[in-house]
């Protein structure tokens, strides 16, 4: 029996190589005597293990070598409220754009940090649209712009780096990180938690641009600082290493299909297949989001009357497609298409969709 494709949000879909290979090496791995969830994560078989992974990721980004690679724990959330505790004086200014309900949990973060300034909000049209960069209203004296590229939640995405001058710009990447190439130079700082495209809950990657670990931001004990975590390679404390290590795994992995730019011709017609499966039905599936701003990553679409919600969760489910439900703040469903999901599985969506559509329109 094949799995069913799987689109959850995140915790997402993962690669089955990945999840086969983790399951080969789980009660040990490569003759160390042990699981990784057993070793020290100060030994040499982790080390090798943490090692690979900070250089197939920095392979796989492009990242220069004046930014700093972090593994951290607690979630974007967590860097979410260490940005301003670390990149901002106290009570300086931090211009925030809001285009989804992430960018707006940022802001709620840093509140308690910064004087914290909305340069722009689409909240008023329900997040469906991006704000033309020459409608920002950015501060000036700002510690840093803080926007989110993809919204996971509302399916708006950012498909150019906005340019926000010497202000350092930080982008949280959470939702689309890896999904195509991306000009890391650009950015003061790139978070993700890595349940999306990356691998397992349980580890966020951080890439931060070296000149602003001097910055001396805001009184914070040792484990809420990048610089601490920078100079421990990330083991300030225990870090999560099955995590860290699974991650490995879907970087080797993402390397070995084609590198990023693979997958963002892979995305690119997963995204179309679905849109067309939603344009195309005459009304009977809609997405509202402007055409330019649809997310590749995050497909949100309702059916005309939310009546035949239930009926299409479970003829999917009945046809091999999973983990369609939309979140609960839009309803609907969302098909999240991150980078593990295959081609055949949206085809496979797309067709269902259609055939749903024939039956009930
Ligand atoms: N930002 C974005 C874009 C997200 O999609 C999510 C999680 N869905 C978060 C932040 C919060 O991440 P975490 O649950 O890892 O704190």
């Amino acid at each position: 029996m094949p799995r069913p494709y799987n689109f959850s949000a995140g915790p997402a879909t993962l690669p089955e190589a990945v999840l086969q290979q983790a399951q080969a090496e789980f009660l040990d791995r490569r003759a160390a005597g042990a699981s990784v969830l057993e070793l020290s994560h100060r030994g040499p078989e982790f080390m090798q293990v943490a090692e690979e992974a900070e250089a197939d990721l920095r392979t796989l980004l492009s990242i220069p070598d004046d930014y700093a690679v972090l593994f951290l724990q607690g979630g974007a959330t967590t860097q979410q409220a260490l940005i301003p505790l670390n990149f901002a004086d106290p009570g300086q200014a931090a211009d925030y754009v809001l285009t989804g309900h992430w960018g707006a949990t940022a802001l709620k973060q840093a509140e308690p940090y910064v004087m914290a300034h909305i340069a722009a909000d689409t909240s008023v049209d329900g997040y469906r649209d991006l704000p033309a960069r020459d409608e920002w209203t950015l501060s000036g004296d700002a510690a840093y712009v803080h926007y989110t590229a993809n919204e996971t939640i509302h399916g708006v995405e950012f498909r150019d780096i906005p340019d926000v001058g010497d202000v350092p710009l930080i982008g949280d990447f959470s939702s689309s990180i890896a999904a195509e190439p991306l000009d890391v130079s650009r950015f003061g700082v790139i978070y993700a938690g890595a349940q999306k495209n990356l691998g397992p809950v349980g580890i966020t990657v951080v890439i931060v641009r070296r000149d602003l670990l001097g910055r001396a931001g805001q009184p914070r004990a040792p484990i809420l600082d990048y610089r601490a975590h920078d100079r421990a390679g990330s083991m300030l404390n225990t870090p999560p290493t099955f995590n860290w290590y699974l991650a490995g795994l879907v970087f080797k992995w993402m390397l070995a299909e084609g590198g990023v730019a693979e997958f963002a011709r892979r995305n690119a017609r997963k995204a179309a297949v679905l849109y067309e499966a939603i344009d195309g039905s005459g009304g009977f599936y809609r997405n509202t989001v402007a055409v330019d701003a649809r997310s590749r990553m995050n497909v949100v679409f309702s059916l005309h009357d939310d009546g035949l919600d239930a009926r299409f969760l479970a003829e999917a489910k009945e046809a091999g497609l999973i983990s369609l439900k939309g979140h609960r703040v839009l309803g609907g469903m969302r098909a999240s298409i991150y980078n593990a999901m295959p081609e055949a599985g949206a085809l496979a969506l797309a067709g269902f969709m259609g055939d749903f559509c024939k039956r009930n329109g």
